[in-house]
């Protein structure tokens, strides 16, 4: 389900990282898509610059220049019109004054006079000028039909006397009636224009014009054979009349025929001169254009780039994710298999609390310092305490000395396949209750090293039973039933200890074999009871007078041995001595009578002198009873 989960992600995230990459491709194409038009709306914002600065400056140099000319006219004018009150004044006079001021302004080529008939009639040039009609000419024909005293700007024309290319401007000379008495012309040289043009420095491509009010171009650049041109065709005269004046500058307009682009015109506001400056869309973005494959390659670098670097990217965040993926699901797994083990101990702790609350047996569990974890409830039942008040107190407190024990605590051994150790098969120890009393009880402990810490699981078993009945199966199976003392199987054995160890000791071992006088009479004179009471108060008798680690048994029937370690021949005869007054002096009440009974005893003595069985030693005692017997009994006799 993750996996499915995962790959549907995946895909979605894939989709989700094309399409961002390509949004933020397009997002930085469209960056520098800005930046490109803005750089391109720089540069034609420039060639506006450029040209209104042209334009402006051409318009007032052809103020200056036609200012100039004006008032060299005007000058001639004012002499002409006063000459006909000054007595004297000759043509000479006013050719001379032709000349200076055609020398004094060198942008003319010359400058005459026109009659009012429309001849020439004084040329700086020539004092006797050819008497050359003009009439045709559009200056002379404006001042013949009657227009204002005010500068007229003619269309250039070819002079008829220097064969050269000028620009006449005139003016009407007035007789102080205000008639028409001739018309003052200067031709302009040309080149004044171009020359004006040139100091433009106008930027490749661009082109510029000085154009006339009445629409004839004066001067054009780069192209030179333009003079004379009529403009009247041109845009700026078909958009609007030109007024002086009128500046316009746009990074779109049509000033000339062919040039749309950014550009401007001025017209001069005293002459009405229109100086116009013009370029063509991709002459003006010419250098932006050039840069225009930097930038492509720019855009396909960081493009390429970008993309590039987004599946470098989308490859690390992919395998970053799908290792995070990896990891999520091992961690789900683990976490199942977390979940199924912690059921499963669940499961296992459920029935091992069932088991330990129904176990007979007490269990408890300690750690290796031997304090309490844990007690079961047959264990809280078996020492009085409630589980509480055993928990994290030491081992001592119930089991006295368990957690000094080393062999309890440490031993080897199998107990099960679970890494537990078993100390032996049982180390029976004593129990304290929490009455005080005290108790056997039997401990198998289990021990486990759990992170480095000892644990040990002990399984307790009350034994006072078991203790009791091994007791009564001892003393059946080696006590006299009659008298208590050792039975003959158990003092044989016992006595062959004891004789072993005094040979190995080398001390002497004295055995007396005592046997009770005419008891068969004691039987037939008072009965069964009464001689069964006579042989429990001899065997008191006896136990009475020997000493503790002396041996004291009922061979059968009437018959008593004692074996006194460390007790040679003389010492067993004062013991035997003692025995016999002890005998003498008991008294024995006949059940169902008044009478006491007395009695007596026969001793035999032997003493090992060397290494022999105790069989051989008893039976040298017997020997030696049977003397004693013959003797007269009452007494003892020591085997030779
Ligand atoms: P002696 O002085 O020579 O030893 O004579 P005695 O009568 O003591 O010897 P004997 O061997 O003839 O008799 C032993 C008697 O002891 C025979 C038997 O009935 C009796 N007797 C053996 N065992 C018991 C017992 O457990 N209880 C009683 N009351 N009598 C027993
Ligand atoms: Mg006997
Ligand atoms: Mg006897």
């Amino acid at each position: 389900m993750l996996a499915i989960i995962g790959t549907v992600a995946c895909v979605d995230m894939k989709r989700a990282w094309v399409l961002a990459t390509i949004g933020l491709i397009g997002l930085l194409n469209g960056v520098l898509g800005a930046l490109l038009a803005a750089e391109r709306e720089a540069a034609l914002r420039s060639m506006v610059d450029v040209a209104a600065l042209a334009t402006a400056n051409n318009a007032k140099h052809m103020d200056e220049v036609l200012e100039i000319v004006n008032r060299s006219m005007y000058m001639v004018s004012e002499f002409m019109r006063a000459s006909e009150r000054i007595a004297g004044l000759e043509d000479v006079d006013i050719h001379r004054l032709l000349v200076h001021q055609h020398r004094i302004t060198p942008i003319l080529r010359s400058m005459f006079v026109v009659s009012a008939e429309g001849h020439l009639r004084y040329d700086s040039r020539s004092s006797s000028p050819a008497r050359i009609d003009l009439s045709d000419r559009d200056y002379v024909h404006h001042h013949l039909s009657g227009n204002a005293d005010i500068l007229f700007i003619g269309r250039p024309v070819i002079s008829r006397i220097s064969g050269e290319w000028v620009v006449p401007v005139s003016r009407r000379i007035e007789d102080r009636f205000g008639r028409l008495i001739g018309i003052i012309a200067a031709a302009i040289d040309p080149e004044v224009f171009f020359a004006t043009l040139h100091a433009s420095a106008l930027p490749n491509g661009m082109q510029a014009a000085i154009l006339s009010p009445s629409g004839y171009v004066f001067g054009c650049l780069p192209k030179s054979d333009c003079l004379g041109q009529p403009a009247a065709d041109w845009p700026l005269f078909l958009q609007q009349s030109p007024a002086p004046g009128a500046v316009a500058a746009s990074r779109r307009v049509s000033v000339m025929p062919d040039v749309v682009g950014p550009g401007a015109y001025e017209i001069s506001p005293r002459y009405g001169m229109i100086a116009a400056a013009a370029i063509r869309t991709p002459d003006a973005i010419a250098d932006w254009l050039s840069r225009l494959p930097a930038y492509f390659a720019l855009d396909v670098v960081l493009s390429g780039g970008g993309a590039v670097l987004s599946a470098i990217l989308y490859r690390q965040v992919a395998r970053r994710r799908r290792a995070m993926q990896d990891l999520a699901e091992a961690n789900a797994r683990l976490e199942q298999r977390v979940a199924e083990r912690t059921a499963a101990l669940r499961c296992s702790e459920q029935r091992l609390t069932t088991f330990l609350a129904t176990a007979r047996d007490a269990m408890l569990v300690m750690d290796g310092n031997g304090t309490v974890q844990f007690l079961n409830p047959a264990a809280t039942a078996l020492f009085g305490y409630p589980a509480d008040d055993v928990i994290g107190r030491n081992v001592d407190m119930i089991l006295p000395g368990l957690s000094n024990d080393p062999a309890a605590l440490s031993g080897s051994g199998c107990f099960d396949t679970h890494g537990w150790s078993r100390q032996g098969s049982g180390h029976e120890l004593v129990a304290r209750h929490r009455s005080g009393v005290e108790f056997p009880v039997e401990l198998t402990l289990g021990r486990s090293d759990s992170d480095g810490e000892a644990i040990h699981v002990g399984v307790l078993r009350d034994i006072r039973e078991r203790k009791l009945q091994e007791e009564r199966l001892w003393e059946l199976a080696n006590l006299d039933a009659l008298t208590g003392l050792l039975n003959r199987r158990a003092f044989m054995e016992r006595g062959s200890a004891l004789l072993e160890a005094g040979w190995r000791l080398g001390s002497p071992v004295s055995v007396l074999m005592i046997d009770a006088d005419h008891f068969k009479a004691i039987n037939d004179g008072f009965g069964h009871q009464a001689g069964d009471d006579v042989l429990r108060a001899l065997a008191g008798i006896l136990g009475s007078a020997v000493r503790s680690g002396d041996l004291l048994g009922r061979l059968g029937g009437e018959e008593f041995a004692i074996i006194l370690p460390g007790t040679d021949v003389s010492g067993a005869e004062h013991v035997a001595e003692r025995l016999l007054a002890d005998v003498r002096g008991v008294r024995v009440p006949v059940p169902g009578s008044r009478r006491e009974l007395t009695v007596t005893v026969s001793i035999g003595i032997s003493v090992s002198g060397r290494r022999c069985r105790l069989d051989d030693l008893l039976a040298a005692a017997d020997r030696a009873l049977y003397v004693a017997k013959s003797a007269g009994r009452d007494r003892q006799a020591s085997a030779a």
